[in-house]
């Protein structure tokens, strides 16, 4: 029941119209295996540079994430991500990006990491993203994500990577970049066409997320919050526990990815509430579990269909 995922394990330096953070441990891989960790055993794949710290490195034991892919280039600097959000807090501004140890990462899976039953391909260089995939040839279920930052500058690698796995769980304005189409609903299938996928998950920030199979779709609101302090992760620990609760089932199927859907939601509300991963780090499960009965409660109606009055 396990999971691997590879991706981003950064230092971010963040501005929200609540306050400003430099140097917080982030990263897609980061947000995502923290978020994961609450439902399976999670392998996380990246590279760091000398500039990590005990710190750091505390978070993920505390989650008990296998970090033993997780490669160290004492002489290296982790990759670094500056981002500003204003009022409107689906928008993240990339103000800078320094690849740093990412540049020469050459991935090499351990046997752990290369058997788990689930892989998440989160936002990296898609070339990299590939290679992982491959060295994983016998996943059951494999999802990915990816940034306008690689649509713009590698498409045809996003699109090559794409075709390697079953599901893409990306956001609305990266997949109609990606679709080049702007209706979601139409860019969706088109993805899904292009590539051959099972799945397609278009997250769309505080309107929700929304699901499409080959032949149904399911939609799912966003967590209604009043204080949202810091997007930065959101996605990532969105498709963490989407991901990871998935590695929790026996079975993938219809039921299992709307469920999925659900925490993925609950895990992300819960990301938003502090800077970086500080919220994540110190959850605990009585209060994923309130959520969930919330988010039955909230999406709950009766079958009782309007009968049109017939009277002259
Ligand atoms: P999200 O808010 O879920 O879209 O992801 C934010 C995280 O993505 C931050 O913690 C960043 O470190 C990371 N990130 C930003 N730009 C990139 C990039 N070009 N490649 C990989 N990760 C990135």
């Amino acid at each position: 029941m396990s999971l691997t995922v590879v991706g981003s394990i950064a230092f971010d330096s963040l501005e929200t119209p609540f306050g400003k953070k430099e140097r917080v441990l982030g990263g897609a891989a980061t947000h995502f295996s923290l978020s994961a960790s609450f439902f399976t055993k999670v392998n996380i794949v990246g590279v760091v540079g000398g500039d990590f710290t005990e710190k750091e490195w505390e978070v993920f034991r505390r989650h008990h994430i296998n970090v033993n892919d997780v490669e160290v280039i004492p002489d290296g600097k982790t990759f670094f991500w500056r981002g500003r959000y204003d009022y409107d807090m689906n928008v993240a501004h990339t103000l800078e990006t320094q690849l740093n140890v990412f540049e020469k990462f050459q991935p090499k899976l351990s046997e752990k990491s290369r058997n788990s039953r689930l892989l998440f391909l989160a936002n990296i260089m898609p070339t990299l993203q590939k290679q992982v995939r491959h060295q994983c040839p016998n996943a059951e279920f494999v999802a990915m994500d990816t940034m306008n930052f690689w649509i713009s500058s590698m498409k045809d690698a996003v699109i090559e990577t794409m075709k390697t796995v079953d599901c893409i769980v990306i956001n609305d304005a990266e997949a109609r970049q990606l679709a080049e189409e702007p209706n979601i609903h139409k860019a969706a299938k088109q993805l899904m066409k292009i590539a051959d996928l099972k799945a397609v998950v278009i997250k769309r920030g505080e309107y929700g997320a929304i699901l499409f199979t080959k032949d149904s779709f399911f939609a799912c609101p966003a967590y209604p919050l009043e204080s949202v302090f810091d997007p930065t992760g959101a996605g990532d620990t969105f498709a963490g526990g989407f991901m990871g609760f998935l590695a929790s089932q026996n079975r993938i199927d219809e039921s299992a990815l709307r469920r999925a859907m659900i925490y993925g939601s609950i895990m992300a509300s819960f990301n938003v509430e502090e800077f970086g991963t500080e919220r994540v780090d110190k959850l605990e499960y009585h209060e994923i579990n309130q959520r969930f009965r919330d988010f039955k409660k909230m999406t709950h109606f009766d079958d009782i269909p309007f009968e049109k009055m017939t009277s002259a």
